[in-house]
C-alpha cells in the first residue's frame, strides 16, 4: 500500500459535491461582476516568487530542479503569476482587467486541520482600476461569495496599511520588522524593535490601535490614538464603508480593524481578512487587499487590488454551517432483464442521456432485485425495468424509488415520465 504524501488531501465523491458547490457560487458571483477566467501554470520559474517575496520564501516552496537544470516551484499563491502574465501579455487588454482563478496552491507548511501542503485557492484581481472602487468591487465580491455560498458566521476585518505605515515613519526594512511583529500580535517583539529605533513611546499607542475593531465609529477613536498620522486612510475607509452600504452589504457582514495587517511586505491600502469563527485555529477563510507588485514584473505602476478564499476552507464552514446543496440526483437507472433487451435498453438509455436526463445502466448483468439494490444505493430517482416481454409490447416499468409505485409506461413517453 502507497500513503498520500503528508498534508495532501483526496477527495471522495461527497467531498467533491461540497468542493464544486462553493467554487461555483465563486464562479458564478465573479462573473456576474463582469471577472474573466485565467489560468497559468502550477509551477514557475523560482525566481519569480523571489522576486516578490524575498529569498527567504524557498523555506516555504516546494522548490525543485527539472531535468534541464532550472529553478522552479510550485505556485504557493496565484497573484504572483497573474502579475507576471499581465506584464508579458495581457496588459494590451482593455482596463481595468478583472480576472479570476481557482486552482490548486503548494506551501511547505506544518499540516493541521485546514492547513495542507497542497490546496485550493478561489483567486480574484482587478489591475488599473481606480483604487476606492476597485476596493470596493473586490470587497463586495468577497462578502457577496460567502453570502452565496450561504455562510451566515463570517465577517470581513478592513484595516488600511497606508494607515500604519504613516505612522512608523522608518527605512522600509524597519518598518517591515515592525509590521510583521503587529501582524503575529507579538507586542514584545514590537517592544523591543520600537526600543532599538528610540521610538519607545510608539508603543502603547500602537497596542491600543491594533485592539480596535467595530463600525465606522471605531475610525474615530484610532484617529485619536494616532493624532495627525493616516489622515487620508480614514478618510478612504469611511468613503469605502459609504460605497460597500451602496452594493447593499449590510454593516454587520464587516467591521473595520486596525490590527489587519496581512504580513506581507507589498500591500499599500487597504487590506482584509474574513474568519469563520466556527473552524477552530485555521478558521481564516479568505484575505486580500490593495498591493504594488506590477513594477516588479516589469509592468507599468498600476492599482491593484484583489483577494484569495481558501476553498477548503469555506468548504469545511459550508459544512459546519449546513449550506450545501446536494448534487442532483441520477435521474434513471436502467434495468436490463435478459441480454436479449440490453441493446434496445443501451438505445434508450442513450436517448434519455441526449435529452438532458442523468441516466445510468446495469454494468453487471445483476438480477433486477439486486439492481433495485443498487439503484437505490445510488440514489437514482427512478429505476427503468426493461424486460424483452414488455419491450415487444413498446412498454418499461418505471418504479418511483422513494415510494416504491411501479406503472407502465409506453416508451414514447419515459421521458415524460421522468419529468414527474
Ligand atoms: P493567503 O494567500 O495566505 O492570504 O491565503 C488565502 C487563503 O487561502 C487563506 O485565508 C486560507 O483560507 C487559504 N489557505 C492559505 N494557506 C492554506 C493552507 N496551507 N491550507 C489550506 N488553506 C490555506
Amino acid at each position: 500500500m502507497f500513503e498520500r504524501p503528508r498534508g495532501t488531501n483526496d477527495w471522495g465523491p461527497e467531498d467533491m459535491t461540497k468542493r464544486r458547490f462553493v467554487e461555483s457560487r465563486f464562479i458564478q458571483r465573479a462573473e456576474s461582476f463582469g471577472f474573466r477566467e485565467v489560468s497559468t501554470p502550477t509551477f514557475e520559474s523560482l525566481d519569480l516568487f523571489t522576486a516578490k517575496s524575498g529569498p527567504a520564501i524557498v523555506r516555504e516552496l516546494y522548490a525543485f530542479k527539472d531535468q534541464g537544470g532550472r529553478d522552479l516551484a510550485l505556485r504557493p499563491e496565484f497573484t504572483t503569476s497573474i502579475l507576471r502574465f499581465y506584464a508579458s501579455s495581457l496588459r494590451s487588454l482593455p482596463k481595468p482587467l478583472k480576472v479570476y482563478m481557482t486552482g490548486n496552491a503548494f506551501r511547505y507548511e506544518e499540516p493541521q486541520k485546514g492547513r495542507y501542503r497542497e490546496f485550493h485557492q478561489l483567486n480574484a484581481e482587478i489591475l488599473g482600476g481606480a483604487p476606492l472602487s476597485s476596493d470596493a468591487e473586490v470587497l463586495a465580491l468577497a462578502i457577496e461569495t460567502m453570502r452565496a455560498i450561504g455562510l451566515k458566521q463570517v465577517k470581513a476585518r478592513i484595516g488600511h496599511l497606508g494607515i500604519l505605515r504613516s505612522f512608523l515613519p522608518f527605512k522600509p526594512a524597519d518598518q517591515a520588522i515592525l509590521l510583521h511583529a503587529l501582524d503575529k500580535r507579538n507586542l514584545e517583539m514590537l517592544d523591543a524593535e520600537l526600543a532599538r529605533l528610540g521610538q519607545k513611546d510608539l508603543s502603547a499607542p500602537l497596542g491600543e490601535l491594533i485592539q480596535l475593531s467595530g463600525d465606522v465609529s471605531v475610525l474615530k477613536e484610532a484617529e485619536k490614538v494616532l493624532g495627525r498620522a493616516g489622515k487620508e486612510g480614514f478618510g478612504y475607509l469611511r468613503d469605502l464603508a459609504g460605497l460597500l452600504a451602496a452594493y447593499g452589504i449590510s454593516a454587520s457582514d464587516f467591521a473595520f480593524d486596525m490590527g489587519v495587517v496581512r504580513g506581507l511586505d507589498y500591500y499599500t491600502g487597504m487590506v482584509f481578512e474574513i474568519d469563520s469563527p466556527n473552524l477552530g485555529a485555521e478558521k481564516q477563510v479568505g484575505g486580500g487587499g490593495a498591493y504594488d507588485l506590477a513594477e516588479i514584473f516589469g509592468g507599468e505602476p498600476i492599482a491593484q487590488t484583489g483577494f484569495a478564499l481558501g476553498l477548503d476552507r469555506l468548504a469545511m464552514a459550508a459544512e459546519a454551517e449546513g449550506t450545501i446543496e446536494p448534487s442532483r440526483p441520477l435521474d434513471a437507472y436502467i434495468v436490463p432483464i435478459g441480454d436479449a433487451a440490453r441493446t434496445k435498453a443501451v438505445q434508450i438509455l442513450t436517448s434519455l442521456r441526449e435529452a438532458g436526463f442523468g441516466v445510468d445502466i446495469d454494468l453487471v448483468g445483476r438480477g433486477p432485485s439486486k439492481n433495485l439494490d443498487y439503484a437505490n444505493a445510488i440514489g437514482a430517482r427512478y429505476a427503468v425495468l426493461l424486460g424483452e416481454r414488455e419491450l415487444k409490447a413498446g412498454h418499461a416499468t418505471v418504479r418511483e424509488m422513494a415510494t416504491g409505485v411501479q406503472r407502465e409506461i409506453a416508451l414514447a413517453d419515459l421521458a415524460d415520465s421522468l419529468l414527474g
